[in-house]
């Protein structure tokens, strides 16, 4: 048997994986030096966890270990590369290029800026929930100094063209940042094969721990520099100042080792587990997958299930199944999901998405639990809805 509710929000947090927990215990009471003292063992020994976690995260990613900064998330991470990019080249131009589906972490640093003199270009997206190549080529001019593109949405798992997107930054000699927080740990990310310029990440989306992330820079071709957004004791190369979160470092540390040695083996148990999920609630009347099939995170699947409001099957079966809308972080404010808004859905279609996430943790049984879950739930509420006997109806 299996606990309830069964879990999938992982793209809102996975669960810690016992393995890491393990390696960052002896960081809080045994090994709780300052990394930054440099006078005693105590220091060195938390120096040397923090140096090793820097090559682990580095690895991952394809980067060196003078490319990493360690920060409390990818939030963090997102506001340092856009407003410190923003800030040092604010010689050449200051206007952005970012997309319509990105996290809120961007596009509200994006707005922030646009606050203070920025030009933002928020580019649409595609049904398919990918972007148009030419409109973003398009969107550029000499004084665009940075495009953001995220890797792959939170919402909808769609992966972005991020091969094709470089080159054309390349090609302008533009920055090109990707918050790739949902793709680290989860699939092969490779700054250089992908030509990426600047990339988040966050410890708690990959089996890591909450409350650290990392900033990748690149040092060569080309060096990107960013302005410090924290003033203090000049921490991670003066970019980030603020005694580092050790224990935390390690994690993110072990959580990118286990990520690479376990990542091919993740992907071939999740993606048949998201597949007869969809598979399954796709037979369902009325009922759409939001976004490509084809370039999708192997743990995310996000469907619309007209005539149902999401939030009252959510509310319904929370103590069976946790979940969340396609608009996980609007949910409070009862707004439809700005990422199906922008793929083209009507708001009564995004009002019906739920979203999927599932993690190696997951199993055959909750996702054997959830689908008959799902496929009562939605007939009951079906079932009680003026709108969906007025569809059917409409069909004899
Ligand atoms: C979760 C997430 C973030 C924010 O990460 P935090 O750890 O909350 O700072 C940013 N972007 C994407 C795509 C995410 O999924």
């Amino acid at each position: 048997m299996f606990q309830q509710p069964v879990y999938l929000d992982n793209n809102a947090t996975t669960a810690c994986d016992p393995r890491v927990v393990e390696t960052m215990l002896p960081y809080f009471s045994q090994i709780y030096g300052n990394a930054a003292s440099r006078s005693h063992s105590f220091g060195w020994a938390a120096s040397e966890a923090v140096d090793l976690a820097r090559e682990q995260v580095a690895a991952l990613i394809g980067a060196t270990k003078q490319e990493i900064i360690f920060t409390s998330g990818a939030t963090e991470a997102i506001n340092l590369a856009i407003k410190g990019a923003y800030e040092m080249y604010a010689g050449k131009g200051n206007h952005i290029i970012t997309v319509a589906t990105e996290h809120k972490a961007v596009l509200d640093t994006c707005e922030h800026l646009a606050k203070k003199g920025a030009r933002i270009t928020f580019l649409p997206v595609e049904a398919s929930g990918l972007i148009d190549l030419q409109k973003l080529e398009d969107a550029i001019s000499p004084d665009t100094i940075l495009i953001s593109v995220m890797f792959a949405n939170n919402e909808t798992g769609v992966i972005q063209p991020i091969r094709e997107i470089s080159q054309i930054a390349r090609k302008h000699q533009v920055i090109f940042m990707s918050d790739a927080t949902q793709a680290v740990g989860k699939i092969p990310v490779n700054v250089n094969d992908l030509g990426i310029d600047i990339l988040t990440l966050s410890g708690h989306k990959f089996y890591g721990p909450k409350g650290v992330g990392a900033l990748y820079i690149r040092r060569r071709d080309p060096r990107v520099r960013l302005v410090a957004q924290l003033d203090g004791g000049g921490h991670e190369r003066g970019l980030r100042s603020g005694t580092l979160n050790v224990p935390g470092i390690v994690g993110l540390g072990k959580a990118s080792q286990l990520s690479m040695l376990e990542m091919e083996r993740d992907i071939q148990h999740i993606l048949p587990l998201r597949d007869k999920l969809e598979n399954a609630l796709l037979q369902l009347e009325q009922t759409f997958r939001n976004g490509t099939a084809q370039h999708r995170l192997p743990h995310t699947c996000n469907l619309s299930f007209n005539y149902l409001e999401s939030e009252v099957l959510m509310m319904t079966y929370n103590r069976k199944i946790a979940l969340s809308s396609g608009s996980a972080c609007t949910s409070a404010s009862m707004e439809p999901s700005h990422v199906l808004k922008a793929m083209g859905l009507s708001d009564e279609m995004a009002y019906a998405s739920l979203r999927f996430g599932l993690s190696r943790f997951t199993t055959e049984e909750e996702i054997d639990f959830t689908i008959q879950t799902m496929l009562e739930g939605v007939e009951e509420l079906r079932g009680k809805s003026i709108a969906w006997e007025l569809y059917k109806d409409s069909l004899s």
